[in-house]
């Protein structure tokens, strides 16, 4: 298999190379891979004066998966909208057609008191969110500001197609078909048309798989249930903007953005790996950012693309068991544990790999 690497920006770098470790060693001990590093991001306008440039763009389409750190920063904030960094990363969604976001939200026994909600609610929290990634109402037309009677106007257009709903629908029956068998879908069907239909496809696509259990929920109620009783839910399937909303609300349940991985998929397992979290410039190149994020992004892939499951768990393991022996990054300090830096995490991964 043939990854493409883009480290990115603040501390993609620092937190993508220790995931890159973590490959090695594994490809040390049999995994065949292919690792090669591209520019995205701020980085690639630096060099290039583009956010995604075409020699990027080629190894990404060639590879048969991407591993991202994260891409911006303030440096690069005041660029025309096409310059910045953030296109770089809407650009390769778009063009490697990753339409599926799949963001775990689990929250690990030792880091339970980390979320803000009580412990009690959250402990053994394991949910996963499916996110529609390249449709709605972040790339309908027509869309704008312009003058109309005098004043400015902004509109935009939510718009879904059947066919983008049943291959987001599959993904979510797919996915829970591997793990609890029941799918929650969130729409807004009481006043929005477009997920009127969501919610009649979602209906249909079900009859498919009769051993997953289909309900819905609107988005409002959702994102009340999701800080009430989170462990109610197995899989969450929506669109691109409720899922934006909902998956930082779920990520945040954990208390650790520093922790959460995602994948974003084609309809192939071709997929980019990514953490959730951005390119926090503020502790940039300070050697302290958590890399557990990035390294089980590398697991997803290791999942997802590769579909070899004895490695992801082999990784999402040694995480689990650097956690118990105490070890933390600063983002997930409490009192009583050991703080180690960005470096020294990977160390202890690899040692417990
Ligand atoms: P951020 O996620 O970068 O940082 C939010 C806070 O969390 C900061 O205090 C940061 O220090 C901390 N944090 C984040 N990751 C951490 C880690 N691995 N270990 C320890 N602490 C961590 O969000 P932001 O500050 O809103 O955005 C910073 C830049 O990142 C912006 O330019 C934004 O556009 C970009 N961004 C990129 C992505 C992406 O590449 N997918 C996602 C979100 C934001």
């Amino acid at each position: 298999m043939k990854v493409c690497v883009l480290p990115g920006d603040g501390i993609g770098p620092e937190i993508v190379g220790e995931a890159v470790r973590v490959l090695e060693a594994l490809r040390a001990d049999g995994l065949k891979i292919e690792m090669e590093n591209a520019l995205l991001g701020g980085c690639a306008v630096d060099a290039t004066g583009e956010p995604y440039p075409a020699a990027t763009q080629k190894l990404a389409r060639e590879a048969d998966a991407v591993l991202l750190g994260a891409v911006g920063g303030p440096k690069w904030d005041s660029l025309p909208r096409p310059q910045r960094p953030e296109r770089g990363l809407l650009g390769i969604r778009k063009d490697l057609n990753l339409f599926a976001n799949l963001r775990p939200a689990v929250v690990y026994p030792e880091l339970a008191g980390a979320s803000t909600l009580k412990p009690e609610v959250v402990a053994g929290l394991d949910i996963l969110i499916v996110r529609e990634l390249t449709g709605d109402i972040y790339f309908g037309e027509p869309r704008g500001i312009e003058e109309r009677n005098g004043e400015r106007v902004g509109f935009n257009t939510m718009i879904y197609s059947e066919s983008e709903i049943v291959r987001i629908g599959r993904v979510a029956f797919e996915a829970a078909r591997k793990r609890n068998r029941r799918v929650c879908s969130v729409d807004k069907m009481n006043v929005l048309e477009t997920t009127q239909l969501w919610r009649d496809v979602m209906i249909e696509l079900a009859k498919e798989y009769p051993d997953v259990e289909l309900s819905h929920m609107l988005v409002d109620n959702a994102a009340m249930q999701l800080v009430k009783a989170p462990k109610q839910f197995d899989v969450v399937v929506t669109g691109n903007i409720f899922g934006d909303i909902l998956s930082d609300e779920a990520s945040m349940l954990t208390g650790s953005i520093g922790m959460l991985p995602s994948a974003s998929l084609d309809d192939s397992n071709k997929g980019m790996f990514e953490p959730i979290h951005g390119s926090a410039p503020d502790i940039a190149g300070k050697g302290v950012a958590n890399p557990l994020a990035t390294i089980l992004s590398a697991a997803m892939m290791l999942r997802y693309s590769f579909g070899d499951e004895q490695s992801a768990a082999r990784v999402e393991q040694a995480v689990r068991s650097v956690l118990a022996s105490g070890l933390r990054t600063g983002d997930i300090w409490q009192e009583g544990a050991k703080r180690v830096g960005t470096r020294e995490m990977g160390d202890a991964v690899l040692a417990a790999l």
